[in-house]
């Protein structure tokens, strides 16, 4: 298998590699036709320049079949006349009636140039008469080594390569660092991957850069650190769950021990204490049941359009007559035209319920607890608010939590720890927020937030 980092070297090196072989190629080709180009504009000019001062001295172009040979010669520069022929391929003489005077391809001679042909050809003039028509077709040179010419396309050449060289080593040195770089990152997220695959959670790995491999290793650490406190909390639900059961269990094993023992007798009063226990484990295991339908996403919902007024005064009525033995005031309030909330009724009476009675189980004789109904940037709230003894900062932030109990002294074997857990789930299956708010012996207000609902 190769590794990652042997990948990206050999990407690199081919991608650096093709980039300055291909630039170096251009170069070269494109220098040599510039050149070529340069070097037969200035030999075309010289040899315009050698038949008009030809024509300036003889006053006509008779006998310069005999001269030009000298004339090319002396415009080509040093080298091969027969060169020249292959550098200057059609090169025709016209006079200046137009007609050909002298062609390197001889059957020209005597014909008439066409006006596509004089519109290519480069005029000779003598005093700002126009004297004779010169036609050339310049072709690509080879230029013999030893020569100026060679010499400089050589350096030429020997630069590009020597560029392109550089340029890939330097995109090889650069590519391994880019390539050690990324591929520590990702060594060190595989060996933390394989940690937590072993189920040691909480592995932390360190954050390089902050590019997509440094937002990695973030989701990374926040994902290990989840899991974590995922198992921590799964761990501490587990034995609070043995803990809850057992204790109902444990008074029901010893009452029917000692019932069957005869060290007891039946009575009304002992099968009371036995249906207390079995209430109390099965409605445990209920909560229980529900959380975990929630977790899964299961929770069943039937969906109803409701007025959250009336949902609000059907809460209080049901719970009238405890406000009244607990001697404190129930009160609904409701704003104005507040649209109709989409809800599972039974379910968010439950979340309900659990709030009041939580909020007379912490409201002194005298107190009040009031249900109140708002909306707030479209979203409908449903509020339980109390006068009670409040919740300590402390605790605040967990109250949600699975078996979680506040104010530990005044906790009572009633109380699961599950009631606000289980609201937060039902809630949260409706697509709505629960949160609390409280200063400690001023009162709480717990609010759900129902969203969009206008
Ligand atoms: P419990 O079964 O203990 O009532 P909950 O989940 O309903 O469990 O509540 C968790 C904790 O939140 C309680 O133990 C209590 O400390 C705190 N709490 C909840 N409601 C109120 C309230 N209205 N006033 C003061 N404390 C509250």
């Amino acid at each position: 298998m190769h590794s990652l980092r042997t990948k990206l070297i050999l990407a690199f090196l081919l991608v650096g590699l093709t980039g300055s072989v291909l630039v170096a190629v251009i170069v070269q080709r494109r220098t040599r036709l510039a050149f070529n180009d340069f070097i037969l504009n200035r030999e075309q000019q010289t040899l315009v320049n050698n038949l008009e001062l030809y024509y300036q001295r003889n006053g006509d172009w008779d006998g310069l079949q005999v001269s030009l040979l000298t004339l090319l010669v002396s415009s080509s520069g040093p080298g091969d006349v027969r060169d020249f022929g292959r550098d200057w391929q059609g090169l025709t003489l016209a006079g200046a009636d137009r007609v050909v005077l002298f062609s390197l391809r001889p059957e020209q001679v005597g014909k008439t140039l066409s006006s596509r042909e004089i519109d290519r050809a480069v005029t000779l003039e003598v005093d700002g008469e126009v004297v004779g028509w010169l036609l050339l077709t310049p072709t690509v040179r080879e230029w013999v080594a030893e020569s100026a010419e060679g010499v400089f396309l050589r350096n030429v050449n020997i630069a590009s390569l020597v560029s392109a060289l550089v340029a890939t080593l330097l995109a090889l040195t650069l590519g391994s660092f880019l390539a050690l770089t990324l591929t520590r990152s990702l060594r060190e997220l595989t060996e933390a991957t394989v940690e937590i695959a072993k189920g040691r959670f909480g592995k932390q790995v360190m954050v390089r850069s902050d590019d997509e491999l440094g937002e990695l290793a973030t989701s990374f650490n926040q994902m290990s650190l989840d899991l974590e406190r995922a198992t921590q909390a799964r761990r501490q639900m587990t034995a609070d769950v043995a803990h809850d059961l057992r204790s109902p269990l444990s008074v029901l094993s010893g009452y029917a021990e000692a019932l069957s023992d005869g060290k007891i007798a039946g009575s009304p009063e002992v099968y009371n204490i036995l249906h207390q226990e079995t209430v109390h484990l099965s409605r445990l295991v209920e909560d229980l049941r529900l959380l975990s339908l929630a977790d899964a996403g299961e929770l069943q919902l039937l969906i109803q359009s409701f007025s959250p007024q009336a949902l609000l005064e059907r809460t209080a009525a049901r719970h009238a007559v405890a406000a009244e033995q607990h001697n404190i005031s129930l009160s609904v309030s409701a704003d104005q035209g507040l649209p109709n909330v989409n809800v599972d009724i039974e379910r968010m009476s439950q979340v309900l319920d659990n709030l009041i009675l939580n909020a007379f189980r912490y409201t002194p004789s005298g107190g009040e607890v009031r249900l109140i109904s708002k909306t707030a940037n479209g979203d409908v709230l449903l509020q339980v608010q109390d006068s009670g003894s409040g919740i300590i900062s402390e605790d605040l932030p967990h109250i949600f939590d699975r078996f979680y109990r506040g104010d530990k002294a005044r906790r009572g074997s009633e109380e699961s720890g599950l009631g606000l857990a289980i609201a937060k789930s039902i809630v949260k299956a409706h697509g709505g927020e629960i949160s609390a708010e409280s200063s400690p012996g001023q009162g709480s207000v717990f609010t759900i937030t129902l969203k969009n609902q206008t």
